[in-house]
């Protein structure tokens, strides 16, 4: 069994200036046999923490952290079944890779041709067969972060923790490291992972589930499109997305059986509410400040610039930069209070730059906001 529980989990460190830091606030997570879990969020928000707590390495300042049935916050890290990958590989550097993946079976006095069969299946597949006789300096570095994975996968714990380990490498690595991470976890069955990063791809990508945090709270538990399509907060609905959703601050009217949203300013962008039940939610926010989301691709070219002003629909808006992407085009855009993102499926080109042209957002892929306690509304 290798469920993981924690419950409401808190660390506080003394503060330089006096008082304390919580740098883990009230966190509980349930991470089922087999799951694999990413904590999410920027630098600072409590990841590591977390991680350390679980694994042994940081007293716990309040709350309980479960393996099974089993109380761990008092059994020393060595005895936890519990292995953790950071950022930097951390390998001796005076032994092969080979004896760096076999030490720790060593000293749990795993027999000769058991740890000789680990190292080499787990070898393989990381792709280090052709390395276990060189030391770490002989390696590249991505080579190094595969061998100190090696080590914490030929333990075969019950528990295995990544605190960022991609976070060194550049996109391109970072991409096959990932799609290894994820095939690595179907071959080590029941083991529950649970992997920190602060890169919204990554979090989007590699997991069964994501658990955002900020300032050492939990903001969402949820699976990645869960997350993506109903972020419960401001916080959630900007960190996942890239671009990153748009925020436009604005005011709800009613005009007899109308719901309209204006865009502060020259109330540019609007946006009327149709679905009933998003009407019946909004309502409350009549004649109040509300916040719009909406991602790039919920916004699109209304009309090209040459074309009639007459007829034309949506908002208009300037466009600041455009960067093609080749299948798609991301259009930074400026409405006067606010700036946008448009991922248009058009192919343009930076010649589009200073154009002002007419954009459409589709009401009912909006986002809102109580721009007051951050929550969704609809
Ligand atoms: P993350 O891994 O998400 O970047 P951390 O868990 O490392 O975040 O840090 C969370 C917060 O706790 C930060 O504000 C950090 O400055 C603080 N912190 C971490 N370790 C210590 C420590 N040993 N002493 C004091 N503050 C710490
Ligand atoms: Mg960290």
């Amino acid at each position: 069994m290798a469920k993981v529980t924690i419950q409401n989990l808190f660390k506080t460190y003394p503060a330089e200036k006096g008082g304390d830091v919580t740098a883990v606030n009230d966190v509980s997570v349930e991470i089922q046999d087999g799951e694999f879990v990413v904590l999410a969020g920027p630098s600072g928000c409590g990841k590591s923490t977390t991680l350390r707590m679980i694994a042994g390495l940081e007293t716990v300042s309040k709350g309980e952290i479960f393996i099974g049935d089993q109380r761990m916050n008092d059994i020393p890290a060595k005895d936890r079944d519990i292995t953790m990958v950071f950022r930097n590989d951390g390998l001796y550097p005076h032994k092969s890779i080979y004896d760096n993946l076999a030490f720790g079976l060593k000293l749990r006095k795993f027999r000769r041709p058991e740890i000789k069969k680990r190292v080499l299946d787990a070898a393989r597949v990381l792709a280090i067969e052709d390395f276990l006789s060189r030391k770490p300096a002989a390696l590249s570095r991505e080579q190094r972060q595969r061998a100190a994975i090696g080590r914490a996968i030929v333990r075969q714990p019950k528990v295995l923790l990544f605190d960022e380990p991609l976070s060194n490498f550049d996109a391109e690595i970072r991409a096959e490291m990932r799609t290894e991470i994820r095939k690595l976890h179907q071959r080590l069955p029941g083991a529950a992972i649970i992997y920190a990063t602060r890169d919204p791809i990554e979090a989007m990508t590699i997991g069964d589930r994501i658990v955002v945090m900020n300032n050492g709270m939990v903001q969402q538990n949820d699976s990645p499109l869960t997350l993506y399509n109903e972020p419960l907060n401001v916080f959630v609905a900007g960190f996942l997305g890239n671009p990153p959703m748009s925020f436009l601050k604005g005011t709800l009217r009613q005009e007899r059986d109308t719901l309209r949203f204006t865009e502060v300013g020259d109330g540019a962008v609007e946006a009327r509410f149709r679905n009933e039940d998003r009407k019946a939610a909004a309502r409350e926010f009549v004649g109040k400040p509300l916040l719009l989301g909406i991602r790039p691709e919920d916004i699109e070219i209304a009309q090209f610039s040459g074309e009639g002003e007459k007829s034309a629909a949506g908002f208009p808006a300037i466009i600041d930069a455009v960067e093609p992407m080749g299948a798609a085009t991301n259009l930074y855009l400026q409405t006067g209070a606010h700036t946008l993102v448009c991922r248009s499926a058009g192919h343009l080109d930076h010649r589009e730059a200073g154009h002002r042209l007419r954009f459409k957002i589709h009401p009912e892929k909006a986002h809102f906001f109580d721009p007051v306690s951050t929550l969704r509304i609809v």
